[in-house]
């Protein structure tokens, strides 16, 4: 077990199609050659690598649970496994994917009117344009349903007020799907970039997912026309929802990512370090670390392939994603910590991957639905009893 390609003590690998496989080598060699040599220099000047955004469109991992309009329609195992990957390098590269696949093409390919689609799916698909995604308002995170942003109606025009907070890739995009009340109702709105009133502006204060561009959004009278609502977004927060599940879905799997990637460090490195006359790997509190790492790590692959493939026959339910976000991103959070801990002082310095890691999943675990916020979810469904409020 000394290095990634073997951290599948399972034998998991034999379960997977050969496109599986493919999909996985592939993006295994994407992190290791274009990810994880400039992650560093990224997370400490708080800036995405922007110039991996076309490298990511010619590679298909944009839009990749779709069909058509330019997307290369991946199974769920194998959009799972592309996430796993992209995450062992830094979170904000699979959030990139995340936001700009489940966040903002699913719900123009799901909601919206065919001109829509041509007009923005192919272009994003490619990473010739950015999208992000605006339903966090600053009084209003958890609790979506209750956001003040609204849109009135004015002649053959919408226009839209309020304020929307975190939204990744804001200030980056060329259109926005922005969340507001119409007449009561929540409603999906396409906004671009340079519509007069449409004002992101970067969030730079983070000590977490730094290498990702997190934005508030003025609404200050942005008049788009009638054709920029997205149609089917008549369910109203049902909509969003159906986004997040997406979005969640690939979190869970990249969350196993996250935590590999931290125990092949501490792997590697416990196995080098030598204190009181031998390897640190060689003493048994060490040793246990590892197991448990290793154990978390194993039963996250298990729980996302089953999860995955429930994908694929059409069986899965936005409780299964819950149960799968909330527990991999927990263990994933004990892992980086653990290998912070193993690696002593080295571990807390930019150079080595735990702490960075430690850093991004903080975020994870909150946004997409909070920890405790999945536990409600889940109990709600085992209970029939909603606690939430
Ligand atoms: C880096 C980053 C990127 C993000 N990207 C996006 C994006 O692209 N688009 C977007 O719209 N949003 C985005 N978000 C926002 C994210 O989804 C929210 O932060 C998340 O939903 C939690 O909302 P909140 O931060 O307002 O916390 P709150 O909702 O205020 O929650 C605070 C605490 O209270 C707990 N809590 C809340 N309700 C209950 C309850 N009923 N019972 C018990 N405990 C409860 C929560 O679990 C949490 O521990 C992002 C956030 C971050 C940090």
């Amino acid at each position: 077990m000394s290095d990634h390609n073997d951290v599948d003590f399972l034998g998991l690998s034999a379960d997977l199609s050969q496109e599986e496989r493919t999909v996985q080598a592939e993006a295994r060699a994407f992190v290791d050659e274009q990810v994880l040599p400039i992650i560093e220099e990224h997370f400490l000047e708080g800036s995405f690598p922007t110039h991996l955004i076309p490298e990511m469109g010619k590679r298909g991992y944009l839009g990749a649970i779709l069909d058509g309009y330019g997307c290369r329609p991946l199974s769920g195992v194998s959009y799972g496994l592309m996430n796993q990957e992209l995450e062992r390098g830094d979170s904000a590269i699979r959030s990139f994917s995340s936001v700009q696949t489940g966040l903002v093409m699913f719900p123009i390919f799901t909601f919206g009117t065919e001109e829509q689609k041509k007009q923005w799916l192919p272009e994003l698909a490619s990473g010739r344009a950015v999208g992000c995604f605006g339903l966090t308002e600053p009084d209003f995170g958890s609790n979506p349903g209750g956001m003040v942003t609204a849109a009135t109606i004015d002649g053959n025009d919408y226009v839209l007020n309020g304020k929307k907070r975190w939204a990744t890739n804001g200030s980056i995009a060329n259109v926005a799907v922005i969340w507001a009340k119409l007449d009561g109702d929540v409603r999906g709105f396409l906004v671009e970039k340079d519509t007069p009133g449409f004002k992101p502006s970067k969030i730079v204060n983070k000590f977490s997912l730094r290498a990702s561009v997190s934005s508030e959004i003025e609404l200050d009278q942005v008049r788009i026309p009638k054709r920029n609502l997205l149609p089917g977004t008549e369910v109203g927060l049902r909509a969003p929802l159906l986004c997040l599940n997406q979005a969640r879905y690939g979190i869970a799997w990249g969350a196993v990512g996250a935590a590999r990637g931290c125990y092949e460090e501490a792997l590697a490195y416990t196995k080098k370090r030598v204190q009181f006359t031998r390897p640190l790997a060689g003493h048994q509190l060490i040793q246990h670390k590892l197991v448990e790492m290793l154990t978390d790590v194993t039963q996250g692959q298990l729980l996302c392939l089953r999860l995955g493939r429930m994908k694929d026959a059409g069986t899965l339910k936005h409780y299964h994603i819950s149960m799968a976000k909330r527990t991999n991103v927990r263990n994933a959070l004990s892992a980086a910590r653990m290998t912070r801990d193993m690696l002593g002082a080295r571990g807390i310095c930019t150079d080595s991957h735990c702490a960075r890691h430690l850093c991004n999943l903080e975020t994870v675990s909150t946004y997409e639905g909070t920890h405790d916020i999945h536990t409600l979810i889940l109990g709600e469904h085992i209970t029939g009893l909603n606690a939430f409020s």
